[in-house]
């Protein structure tokens, strides 16, 4: 997985985990989302220092630990500052902050765990199931999850801009079995929103297309990126647009997520949130219960709650189906039908998702 910020002088300048100065938590709201990826953390030490913990690394070359070095710390300061300082098993924390267990031999597993390179109709247009495709609209995130399931797939070699999706757009037009277009990634809100404008016109083009689906976590970690640029292109889709958030944790929603989740439903965009269940992070029935009653009460309807795919460096997050399906029961018990999302895994080859249920 790539960095998004390619002008590395400038991460240099805007962020020295050495230099022994406080960091500024938040940048000041008129910092656009461009500047915010670029003030992000990009290190243990940095994110550890900020939040006032101590620093028990065993540090590999350039101050980075073996870890992170295999996959690179990525953290905005609008995420961290909703962590708590001075605790280290914050639940926010847990999801970015590289451990030496990756590395281990605990974690072993796959590196394209969910069969994606097998699915690859062209390069960066992915088709597993009937109806819809997945154009790796960017390789970037703005945010690193440990438990990411492609963190290891070859995003670089995936096209890019509007010049490089035009093999993957014209098979699109082709095909007429497909009435669904999913952006994702990476993740696609990296994408300048010049460009993704042009994309969303395009699509809107293709008369067989009734769907476009956004998969992102960028309005979770930095919800200033949804900025009047970006609801320009999402009130202007005439196919409906479905944003797939990714909250994992009540504590991810503040009054910031509010007036961006607000906002992109006044845009007309249905918002639904996929979770993944972790171990450490969202594994207890009062984490779970309090996240998708704050998700439906801003009008996001709880979808899919994921189990781990079996990717190396992560299987330490993994939660047995016996625990999983109890958490559910429980919540089936407490919740309105629409706020228990489907718990499910991603088996490679299947025609779908595949349901976990007793
Ligand atoms: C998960 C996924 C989808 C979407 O599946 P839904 O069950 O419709 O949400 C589509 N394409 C690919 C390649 C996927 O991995
Ligand atoms: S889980 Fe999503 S946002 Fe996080 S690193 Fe993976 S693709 Fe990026």
């Amino acid at each position: 997985m790539e960095i998004l910020a390619t002008d590395s002088d400038l991460v240099e300048a805007t962020f020295r985990p050495n230099s022994g100065t406080q960091e500024v938590a938040i940048p000041p709201n008129s910092v656009s989302w461009q500047q915010s990826l670029k003030l992000a953390f990009r290190s243990n030490q940095a994110l550890l220092a900020y939040l006032g913990l101590p620093a028990e690394l065993k540090l590999e070359s350039h101050g980075k630990t073996a870890a992170e070095l295999d996959f690179p710390v990525l953290v905005p300061r609008e995420y961290a500052a909703r962590m708590i300082k001075g605790d280290p098993h914050d639940p926010l924390l847990a999801q970015v902050l590289a451990g030496k267990i990756e590395l281990s031999e605990a974690s072993c597993g796959m590196r394209d765990p969910v069969g994606d390179q097998q699915a690859e109709l062209i390069p960066g247009l992915l088709q597993k199931y009937a109806r819809r495709a997945l154009l790796i609209t960017s390789g970037a995130c703005a945010v690193h999850c440990r438990y990411c399931f492609r963190r290891h797939y070859p995003y670089s070699s995936a096209p890019t801009g509007i010049q490089g999706w035009q093999p993957a757009l014209d098979h699109i037009r082709q095909d007429r079995s497909i009435d669904e277009v999913i952006l994702s990634g990476g993740d696609p809100l990296t994408v300048t929103d010049n460009v993704l404008r042009q994309l969303i016109d395009q699509l809107n083009q293709i008369d067989h297309i009734r769907r476009i689906r956004i998969h992102t976590r960028v309005p979770v970690v930095i919800p200033s990126r949804v900025c009047d640029s970006l609801l320009d292109w999402v009130s202007s889709s005439k196919v409906a647009i479905y944003f797939v958030l990714h909250f994992n944790h009540f504590r991810e929603i503040d009054s910031s997520i509010e007036i961006a989740l607000s906002r992109l439903r006044q845009a007309g965009a249905t918002l639904l949130n996929q979770s993944v269940l972790l171990r450490g992070v969202n594994d207890s029935f009062e984490a779970l219960r309090d996240l998708f009653l704050r998700l439906i009460d801003l009008h996001v309807l709880p979808y899919y709650l994921h189990q781990l795919d079996q990717v190396e460096g992560a299987l330490h997050f993994q939660v047995s189906d016996a625990r999983a399906m109890e958490l559910i029961d429980c919540l089936r018990a407490d919740l309105p039908g629409f706020a228990v999302p489907k718990l499910v895994r991603e088996i490679a080859g299947e025609s779908s998702k595949t349901p976990i249920v007793r």
